[in-house]
């Protein structure tokens, strides 16, 4: 047994485990990051850069270019020039081959993208490892196999690019919505130019990397770091054909309203506030697993998440208990320790968003119960946290925190839970718990939510498509869906 640490687990046995570090030796990271640029690392315009931190330790890890307006006119007019000149004449085999190769590389470099991943975003390694990289390198190598199978993904369709798409992603996932972005762009024969958030921007730019090394043609693939101004000029600019945004709600409405009016079309991927329904005759262990793995996963950073827990009121004080008792177990900390369940909060800004969440909710009445774990000194953390006593009016449950936060309301009738489940300005997923098929069956066709996962949660797939309804967005990523996001017809 090691040494205790923050890290470690303390149960009564007095057992604990030994910390279990992933090593940062075999990463290249350089200081300075500046803007990939029609296939070459260029510097900004104005010479101006921002620094990344890693959340875990508040160290700055690199800094990285703010891309201004002269700098978006260059990534824009290099991605139209490669459409024109290059891809968008080159034949759908031929692209496939450089998507695979990028696909390949991303695999070749996966354990050094997942621990970049961890330290600049939070998210633990184990996640990093085991989900975002790979998923991230399947959506290149799924949507490669379409790239010479357009006519027949639409027959009689005639599917035609849209031309240069503007492509701006939180960062929460940043390298899986990157791919999300990037894969059925290509594979569809666009051009892009991306621009990753200001919190998470390095992975992105190691995927520039990749792709300069894939020898994919210069111009193709742009990628322009910087805040939201960055990403403002982008939306406004007249040469793009289409934007797809992956964000807040918020920041979607300023986006729509942008391009009304204009040719651009447009995916919106926005906020969520699923709701996880757990019914009597469930499998209760693995049901209390699946809520844990559906808020807890990623902090919470997950729009997907599954925020709002309603239980059956007969078994509520079971499974409560049972969620108490799996919550002592949670390890907080390190994200890079592969003993980690959940990481660091992505930025100070959010942490406060949060814990400002926490202080709502014991206003408006909610009794707030956390896990006794301890948590690092240094850096952005929060125990994972259940809201109880809570209502449907209440703040907390209506409004996405984006953190490690459950609220639980019970229910007696399926009914019930149907109209408070749908009673929210989102609709992005949902997740039901049973064992009978005709409720699945019956909750499916009911719940206002692009995605409903039954007796599991937060799975992805790049064959299946993701989006949302009302204030959640429209469009949708993954699968043929996801193709038809960047073609006309
Ligand atoms: P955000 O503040 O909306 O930012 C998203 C991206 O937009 C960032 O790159 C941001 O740049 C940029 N941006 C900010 N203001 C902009 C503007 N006026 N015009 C154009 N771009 C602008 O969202 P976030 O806080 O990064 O991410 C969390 C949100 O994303 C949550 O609401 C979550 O639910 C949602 N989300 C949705 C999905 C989905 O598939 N539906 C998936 C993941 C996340 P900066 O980083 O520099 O601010
Ligand atoms: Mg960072």
């Amino acid at each position: 047994m090691g040494k205790k640490t923050t890290n470690s687990l303390d149960f009564t046995s007095g057992w604990a485990y030994a910390p279990a570090p992933e090593d940062t030796k075999h990463i290249q990271l350089k200081k300075q990051y500046d803007l990939f640029i029609d296939g070459k690392f260029v510097k900004p315009t104005k010479g101006k850069y921002f620094e990344t931190v890693n959340p875990a330790n508040e160290e700055v890890i690199a800094s990285v270019a703010e891309a201004d307006e002269n700098d978006v006119n260059k990534a824009v007019k290099a991605a139209r020039n490669a459409y024109q000149k290059v891809w968008g004449k080159m034949p759908g085999a031929e692209r496939g081959k450089y998507i695979y190769r990028i696909a390949r590389l991303m695999q070749e470099r996966a354990r050094e993208l997942a621990v970049i991943e961890s330290m600049d975003g939070g998210k633990p390694i184990r996640e990093s490892r085991d989900i975002d990289i790979p998923l991230a390198a399947n959506h290149f190598f799924y949507y490669a196999g379409w790239a010479d199978k357009l006519n027949y993904a639409f027959p009689n369709r005639k599917p035609k690019a849209l031309g240069v798409a503007g492509q701006i992603i939180p960062w929460n996932f940043p390298l899986l919505m990157a791919a999300w972005k990037i894969a059925p762009a290509l594979a569809c024969g666009n051009t892009v130019v991306l621009k990753p958030a200001e919190t998470t921007p390095l992975t992105a730019l190691k995927l520039a990397e990749i792709i300069q090394e894939s020898g994919l043609p210069e111009g193709v693939v742009n990628i322009i770091t910087g805040a939201g101004k960055t990403g403002a000029t982008l939306v406004n600019h007249p040469d793009i054909n289409k934007i797809a945004f992956t964000g807040s709600t918020d920041v979607g409405k300023i986006i729509q309203k942008a391009i009304a009016g204009t040719s651009k079309k447009s995916t919106l991927e926005l906020g969520g506030k699923a709701a996880n329904i757990v019914f009597d005759d469930a499998p209760i262990d693995q049901a209390v697993e699946g809520i844990i793995n559906g808020i807890f996963f990623n902090q919470g950073h997950v729009c997907c998440a599954g925020s709002r827990l309603f239980i059956q009121e007969n078994v509520a004080d079971m499974v409560i208990q049972k969620l108490k008792d799996r919550m002592e177990t949670l390890i907080v900390g390190n994200p890079l320790d592969k003993n980690t369940d959940i990481g660091a909060i992505n930025s100070k800004a959010q942490l406060n968003t949060i814990n400002n969440y926490l202080k709502i909710g014991k206003d408006e009445g909610a009794e707030l119960y956390q896990s006794s774990c301890s948590i690092p000194k240094k850096g952005y953390f929060c125990r994972p946290t259940l809201f109880l006593n809570t209502s449907q009016s209440h703040r907390i449950v209506q409004e996405e925190i984006f953190g490690p936060v459950l609220t639980i309301q019970t229910f007696r009738t399926v009914e019930e839970v149907i109209e408070k489940a749908n009673n929210i300005p989102y609709g992005l997923s949902a997740g039901v718990w049973t064992d009978k098929g005709s409720k699945i069956f019956n909750l499916t066709t009911k719940l206002r939510a692009g995605v409903v996962w039954a007796n599991t949660y937060n799975k992805f797939d790049p064959t299946s498509p993701f989006g949302g309804y009302k204030e959640s967005g429209f469009g949708r990523e993954g699968g043929l869906h996801g193709l038809s996001a960047y073609l006309e017809f």
